[in-house]
């Protein structure tokens, strides 16, 4: 692809001097930093759009909820996405912000202002009907974490804003929390850019290291991730002790259901190479009842199997000993 043309040093500083009295391209860090606007462009030619960074997923949509809407709007949200995105939406709530809920699988409500798909939707694994959202007069974020833009690029279906918890299959090491919203219009970026420079939302320059040295190595990562994650999907829908399976063909994320909260939790805790803890998208295997966050929102057996770069064959007989003992 060519992307990555250089490798950059990772630049802490938070000042970088005038010359002949006059700022450069960078002076203060809270307005852009070299290592942020790296990997913005490595991001942007990902997505095909102009990238921003923020400190973490949920810090991203915050920013754009807030930089784009006005007290009085509503917003359409994806049943059944991610809930911490749900729970942001609603500290915001008393600024004046509304939200519905609709299924993403169908078009969206009339008279909303915005409309918030998730592809695939985290953890019920829906895939949005992105033709339907873009013929809606709202403008349309689709938070891709989880597809990453190896498999879905949403500006170019006509999406306005992709989101990524770039936390998860981006940074793809568990050891970066941070976030990204790609624009379809330069404009709408940079009303963004203003808006992050003023409140102060900003990604740091070490975490922006660690995602563009992930970035170098996602389309390996998450093809692997498919492949295994297709394999233990089949797998686990011949098991016996599983009710149902959630795959939907791309991606290392996989929901299942056992028969209740007891026997989730007696899986989650006897694998030994799947760690048990939450969060998606990293080279290590882990899975979680999402009962304990979600409460009723989801099946009580429900548990989120995110496949990491293992050998599918061990990954596969520890699962299938954790079930048969559960
Ligand atoms: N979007 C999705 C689909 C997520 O799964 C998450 C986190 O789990 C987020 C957004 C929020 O991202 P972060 O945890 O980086 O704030």
């Amino acid at each position: 692809m060519g992307l990555y043309t250089r490798a950059v040093a990772l630049d802490r500083s938070t000042i970088w001097p005038y010359r002949d009295g006059e700022p450069g391209e960078f002076y203060y860090q809270r307005y852009g930093h070299p290592t942020g606007a790296e990997a913005q462009r490595v991001l942007g030619v990902l997505d095909g759009g102009t990238a921003l960074l923020f400190p973490s997923g949920a810090g991203a949509t915050t920013a754009l909820v807030l930089a784009l809407l006005a007290p009085g709007d509503t917003i359409a949200l994806a049943e059944g996405a991610y809930f911490g995105t749900g729970g942001t939406f609603h500290e915001l709530e008393r600024w004046g912000l509304h939200v519905v809920e609709f299924d993403q699988t169908g078009a969206p409500p009339d008279g909303v202002q915005l409309v918030w798909l998730e592809a695939p939707s985290n953890p019920f694994l829906t895939m949005p009907d992105l033709e339907a959202a873009v013929a809606h007069p709202a403008r349309v974020v689709v938070d891709a974490t989880a597809a990453t833009p190896v498999y879905l690029r949403p500006l170019e279906h006509g999406a306005d804003f992709v989101l990524h918890s770039a936390t998860k299959y981006l940074g793809g090491h568990d050891d970066a929390l941070l976030g990204a919203v790609v624009c379809r219009d330069p404009a709408a970026a940079e009303v963004l850019r203003i808006f992050r420079t003023r409140t102060g939302i900003v990604a740091a320059a070490d975490a922006a290291w660690l995602l563009l040295r992930g970035l170098k190595t996602l389309e390996m990562r998450v093809h692997r991730q498919t492949d295994t994650a297709g394999a233990i999907a089949a797998r686990l829908a011949d098991h016996s002790k599983v009710l149902t399976v959630r795959y939907p063909g791309i991606g290392g994320l996989i929901s299942f259901d056992v028969a209740d909260n007891d026997t989730a939790r007696r899986v989650e805790t006897s694998t030994e190479l799947v760690v048990n803890a939450t969060s998606l998208g990293g080279v290590t295997s882990v899975m979680e009842s999402r009962h304990r966050w979600e409460g009723d929102r989801v099946p009580p057996g429900l548990l989120r199997l995110s496949v990491g770069l293992e050998d599918a064959g061990a990954l596969w007989d520890d699962l299938a000993r954790a079930l048969d003992q559960a």
